[in-house]
């Protein structure tokens, strides 16, 4: 009877979830399409849509507090 426990080695992660509109890949890795940038040392993920809308925000490594 295996609960949805955290498994060994993901670090807790429960799938990648879009900083910006909270959509979730499902999966521990990020689809193809996401794109991924380090702010402040922690790890973001937006997914295609976000990255279509904001790309030059992104490219331009501002901050998405800034959005
Ligand atoms: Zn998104």
């Amino acid at each position: 009877m295996d609960e949805e426990t955290h498994r060994p080695g993901t670090a807790g992660t429960q799938g990648i979830v879009c900083a910006l509109c909270g959509t979730r890949s499902g999966s521990d890795s990020a689809p193809p399409t996401w794109i991924f940038a380090v702010e402040n040392g922690s790890r973001r993920y937006f997914c295609d849509d976000c990255s279509r809308t904001h790309i030059r925000a992104i490219e331009g490594r501002l901050d998405s507090a800034w959005w």
